[in-house]
């Protein structure tokens, strides 16, 4: 089998509401570049990246020249050609590298009548664990509902995401609002739920010493792990040393350097895989033996997924003996999916491992053509910015917090 073909087609699906972060905000839909890597044998392996647009589209049309009529097999001597460490310092390229492993290993899948969870070793379990992923949300503004700025509101959408899908672990998005207004939101929701497991992740905006009084603050709750509460591991390492809560990231380890940078000198406790930050599932797997080695914990880290990406995850989950904590997803906040049967169904708070040849996900051609034209339409929109703040930049450590009194309605294309 040789790799006959590539093509990308970028899609934006719309999100049941704006998901507010510390950095800015989604815009009420995500948009992710599939990418389809066809074989001469008339297999389509799929694979997806976070953004898109002309550019990414570019860049995987590009990537033709260097893949067309190689073995997908090859996927070492893949890593080197498209992520070489010292050939690539001026063209990063490690998540057009891990979309194309996925759709690689899809294609092997397919030919060899194999999950891909079997070529990387066999699965440990067949569901994966995910947590409620609660953001601050705008309303949305085509129905004006789903808005969540205070503890009861945030409470009242954990409380129906649990009913709706099972989940026994939460995860808050912070770094929204000042700190002390969100660790009582963090209060409010450890006391609904006190059987639970909670993380809080304010995406590193705090200084050290601020993360530090949030986190001694936390301490008698029942934290799974307190995530980037600070930028850079040596302001992580100054708040692990003040606060009793294993500190995790999916910031400052995001690859096999800053992981052994960690574990000379420790920073983090729990290292957060993503399968595209990373550059393909295989990376992650890697990564799950040196921290199974250092004994540090591992969870599944989500760069916002639709169905394929989502698939990566689960495969990933279901082979390394360390994953050890419910992974994130922001899934379950999406309207619909491009994969054949829709959004992948929830039960007891976790997904089935899909079981079919490959990555166990296939197309939807009527779904792509519809999300591709709304992407047409709405076009991308900056991650980094507030709707409801025009000028806005956020700093690190952050000060200019959103504030949580105000419930205007944001104006954004549906
Ligand atoms: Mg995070």
């Amino acid at each position: 089998m040789k790799i006959a073909d590539i093509r990308a087609t970028t899609v934006t699906v719309p999100l049941e509401a704006p998901l507010r972060h510390g950095n800015g905000c989604h815009w009420g839909r995500f948009v992710r570049t599939i990418v389809e890597v066809e074989a001469d044998n008339g297999l389509i392996g799929l694979g997806e990246m976070g953004g898109g647009g002309e550019s990414a589209e570019a860049v995987f049309r590009a990537m033709k020249t260097y893949l067309v009529g190689r073995d997908p097999a090859q996927l070492e001597e893949m890593r080197f050609l498209i992520a070489n460490p010292t050939a690539s310092l001026y063209n990063n390229r490690t998540q057009v590298l891990a979309a194309l492993e996925f759709a690689c290993l899809d294609l092997l899948g397919q030919q060899w009548g194999v999950p891909v969870y079997t070529i990387l070793g066999g699965k440990l379990r067949d569901r994966v664990p995910f947590a409620s992923y609660l953001f601050f949300r705008y309303a949305n503004p085509a129905t004006g509902k789903g808005e969540v700025r205070t503890a009861g509101q945030l409470v009242a959408l954990a409380r129906e995401l649990k009913q709706r899908y099972g989940f026994t672990t939460h995860k808050i998005k912070g770094g929204v609002f000042h700190p002390d207004y969100e660790v009582e939101v963090y209060r409010a929701l450890a006391a609904e739920f006190p059987g639970d497991s909670l993380r809080f992740d304010p995406n590193g905006v705090w200084s050290t010493e601020q993360a530090i009084r949030f986190g001694q603050a936390i301490e008698g709750l029942r934290n799974d792990y307190f995530e980037d509460p600070t930028f850079g591991l040596n302001g992580m390492r100054r708040t692990r040393e003040m606060v009793r809560i294993p500190l995790a990231t999916n910031t400052v380890v995001v690859g096999f350097e800053q992981l052994a940078a960690n574990i000379l000198n420790m920073a983090v406790d729990v290292i957060l895989l993503d399968t595209t930050f990373w550059g393909g599932i295989r990376a992650c797997v890697k990564a799950a033996a040196i921290c199974e080695t250092f004994q540090l914990g591992v969870a599944v880290h989500s760069s916002g997924e639709l169905g394929i990406q989502l698939a990566t995850m689960l495969h990933l989950g279901a082979v390394i003996p360390n994953l050890s904590f419910a992974a994130d997803a922001h899934y379950h906040h999406l309207t619909d999916d491009v994969i054949e049967g829709g959004l992948m169904p929830y039960q007891g708070g976790s997904i089935a491992v899909p079981q079919g040849p490959g990555l166990g996900v296939r197309l939807d051609r009527d779904k792509l053509r519809r999300y591709s034209e709304l992407y047409r339409r709405l076009g991308n929109y900056p991650y980094d910015q507030d709707p409801a703040r025009p000028g806005w930049t956020p700093l690190v450590p952050n000060d200019r917090w959103a504030d949580p009194t105000d419930g205007r309605p944001v104006d954004i294309p549906y």
